[in-house]
């Protein structure tokens, strides 16, 4: 299907190491990508390239706006070119908002929102100069909810569909498209510590969750082919959940 055929294409997936960003980058490059990951942790970096042939590992704490400008150009040198870039890294730090220090504020929003901001600015004359590219930024069903321990968090991923919206009517008319994928409970690294630390979460998604079951990080791995394949080159500005119905459920 050349349709979401990726053959000559590169991809940065940022958090690409575990979880939803690894399920996004084995989707990308089975589709053809040449894909880059990164991460802070060299060892999670080192096991997914042994699941990713062909792909590179950029080390980056993209809370740092130096080091995520910085991963953005060393994955553009290693791919010889960058035409997909994937926002997936977050984290989430639990607690009441009357609990949080600033400090634990400003790392969740310069983890998961002002990453995603600097790296898109980054790749933006990489894009531009090649005449077009595609922008995913991993959203969440806090994109759309509330709950009460996740004031930064939520906050983050609703800036995240904000942020979507901005660059995608400020570069559409670069052949650029943005567009938010918004999980529903995935099973991976940062929901198994939620499992955890909340009793009865497990139990409660999945009676929440219409399709009856926690998603696997492979489930993102189609939208992701989609989103950043000519397939859905008229499609921008979208926060399109994947969520097993999640979010349908009144
Ligand atoms: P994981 O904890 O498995 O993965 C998080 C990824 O982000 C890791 O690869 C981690 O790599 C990277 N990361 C975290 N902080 C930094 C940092 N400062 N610099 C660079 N990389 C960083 O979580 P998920 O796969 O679940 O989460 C991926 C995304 O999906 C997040 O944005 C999350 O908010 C979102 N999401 C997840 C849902 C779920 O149910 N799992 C639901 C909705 C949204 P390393 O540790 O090496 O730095």
């Amino acid at each position: 299907m050349t349709l979401f055929d990726l053959k000559g294409k590169t991809a940065l997936v940022t958090g690409g190491n575990g979880g939803i960003g690894l399920g996004m980058a084995k989707g990308l490059a089975a589709a053809g990508a040449k894909v880059a990951i990164a991460g802070r942790d060299k060892s999670k970096n080192a096991a997914a390239l042994k699941t990713l042939p062909d792909a590179v590992a950029v080390e980056a704490d993209l809370k740092d706006e130096k080091a995520c400008r910085a991963m953005v150009e060393e994955a553009a040198k290693r791919l010889g070119r960058l035409d997909i870039l994937v926002n997936n890294a977050g984290t989430n730090i639990r607690k009441r908002p009357e609990e949080y220090s600033l400090e634990e504020w400003k790392l969740v929003l310069d983890t998961n929102l002002t990453s995603a901001f600097v790296a898109a600015q980054a790749a933006y004359p990489h894009m531009k100069r090649a005449g077009g590219g595609k922008i995913v930024n991993i959203g969440s069903m806090m994109s759309l909810f509330g709950a009460s321990f996740v004031a930064p968090y939520g906050a983050s991923k609703g800036g995240i569909v904000q942020l979507t919206r901005a660059l995608a009517c400020a570069w559409a008319k670069d052949n650029i498209q943005v567009n938010a994928v918004l999980p529903g409970w995935i099973d991976t690294a940062l929901t198994r510590k939620a499992r955890q630390d909340i009793a009865g979460l497990h139990e409660r998604v999945l009676a929440r969750t219409p399709a009856g079951r926690w998603g696997e990080p492979e489930d993102l791995s189609g939208i992701a082919v989609f989103l950043c394949s000519r397939a859905s080159d008229f499609v921008t500005g979208t926060a399109i959940p994947v969520d097993g119905g999640y979010s349908s459920l009144g």
